[in-house]
């Protein structure tokens, strides 16, 4: 029996029928790693003896005829900017090559408690800036379905480890599209939280206003498991939200009636541009819906076209000010004995450390991050990015008065050649085109893997109104 392609269910089943044992499956993981990994590079580090620990505590679970939950004994991968306890969390830079986690994040603290199975950190765009995985300091990640091509990013390395059956689910975290991006470039499944849905406990932080640690699986269900298991109010972040208390309000509890769902078809998201290829795969995508009774809408997001200039210039203000303290004294690497700065004195010091350890986009974002907030510049930049950000937000508005769930593209390309962007950052930042207005407005987006036969995979997303993340997995589920 193949132990490293099974779904959650089939591990439940599996381990409750005692086909297998957890350290059994675990086991057979971690083979499955050490056979694919030389090639595809998706883990950063390995936790095999924590793995084997946490695989014979349920073991012993089973033994003692105790209540399994849902998540016990599955294997998963964690991007390494998500905080476990006293694991390397390096956020893919140089500057915390040798950081060790001092506590658990929110989600793992959750994950934890479900008894689910830690193999290893993944690999990701320094900070999660980027689009490919070519920005880890690291080292890049191959695309599973094509080595020669990235796996996009930035959880590049989460996404195709999901994709080599290198772990079960992974985590991810979504600050303009890292989850989604990778997903449609590998041919996976990945959740977008609702701003506020997840605590961001314990994720290391690049543009907060914007990101959320979200689940990247094989099949929409399992995704709905995982995410069930870690959303929810944490009290260590004070914008995550209860999510009890919203249902009770607003959330309708009739069941999904395909038949009565409007699904609103953005035009902005279809123009001059976008691979043949991918809107052939995404306009299937929308046929099936209207066979099974949906009613098809077409709506305009009228601010689109600013959402790209909008999202980097608030994404590089926010890394500018969160970034500021890696600073070799209060975190980060410091100098080491014989870099002993030339002129020392405390702002050489900073500028070394920062100047070695951080990458040139880490480097390139801080400084316009600096530009776009400095007197002079605040106002025609950062101010004015905030204003059309509100325009982006009522424009998502005004579509869910008229439509229930909203259906685009992810990408307007399938995924590139290794080395093909990297020199070229306007062209890097452009495979964001349809991510980043999710983000501005905060709202859940479920990435889905749709392909023409023989070609690479592409994916179309379903968004929706803020914490409807229960509508978009079922419709998600219906094809
Ligand atoms: N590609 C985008 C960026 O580089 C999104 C990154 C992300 O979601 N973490 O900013």
């Amino acid at each position: 029996m193949d132990l490293s392609n099974f779904t959650i269910s089939q591990i439940h089943n599996g381990l409750k029928n005692k086909d297998f044992s957890a350290t059994q499956l675990v086991g057979a993981y971690f083979e499955n790693i050490e056979k694919k990994d030389k090639d595809i590079f998706a883990y950063l580090s390995l936790t095999k003896e924590m793995a084997m620990f946490q695989a014979k505590e349920v073991d012993s679970l089973i033994a003692n005829k105790q209540e399994l939950p849902l998540l016990a004994g599955v294997p998963f991968a964690v991007k390494d900017n998500i905080m476990v306890k006293d694991i390397k969390c390096t956020a893919g830079s140089k500057i915390l090559e040798n950081y060790f986690a001092s506590f658990d994040a929110g989600v793992i603290e959750k994950l934890k408690a479900n008894k689910s199975v830690i193999l290893g950190k993944t690999n990701l765009d320094e900070f999660g800036m980027g689009s490919s995985t070519e920005n880890s300091a690291f080292g890049n990640t191959k695309n599973p379905r094509d080595l020669s091509r990235v796996p996009g990013g930035s959880s590049g390395g989460s996404v195709a480890s999901v994709i080599a059956n290198e772990c079960v689910f992974a985590l991810g975290s979504d600050t303009g599209g890292s989850i989604r991006l990778p997903c449609s470039f590998c041919g996976a499944v990945g959740l977008k939280p609702t701003y506020g849905s997840v605590s961001r406990y314990g994720l290391i932080a690049f543009a907060s206003s914007l990101e959320q640690i979200g689940v990247i699986t094989k099949t929409v269900e399992d995704a709905e498991i995982v995410f069930n298991a870690i959303k929810g109010r944490d009290a260590n972040d004070s914008t995550s939200v209860d999510l009890s208390s919203i249902k009770q309000t607003k959330h309708k509890s009739e069941k999904l009636d395909i038949k009565k769902t409007r699904i609103g078809i953005p035009k902005e998201y279809f123009v001059k541009g976008i691979d043949p290829a991918v809107e052939k795969s995404v306009k299937n995508a929308i046929k099936k819906y209207q066979e099974l009774g949906a009613k098809i809408v077409e709506i305009s997001l009228p601010n689109t076209e600013y959402a790209l200039a909008v999202y980097y210039i608030i994404s590089m203000a926010e890394a500018s000010s969160n970034l500021a303290r890696y600073d070799g004294i209060r975190y980060g690497k410091s100098l080491e004995n014989d870099e002993q700065n030339a002129n020392n004195d405390l702002l050489s010091a900073y500028m070394e450390t920062r100047g070695k350890n951080f990458g040139k986009e880490v480097r390139r974002r801080i400084m316009i991050g600096t530009f776009v907030l400095s007197a002079g510049y605040y106002d025609a930049y950062y101010l004015k990015a905030q204003k059309v950000r509100n325009k982006i937000i009522q424009d998502f508005n005004s579509a869910f008065e008229k439509v229930d769930v909203i259906l685009a593209p992810v990408s307007p390309f399938m995924a590139f050649k290794i080395g093909e962007k990297i020199g070229d950052p306007l062209s890097m930042y452009l495979s964001d085109i349809f991510t980043v207005s999710v983000n501005l407005a905060g709202l859940p987006a479920l990435s889905l893997p749709c392909k023409e036969k023989d070609s690479l995979p592409t994916g179309f997303q379903l968004i929706g109104p803020a914490f409807e993340e229960d509508k978009i997995l079922e419709i998600g589920k219906l094809i």
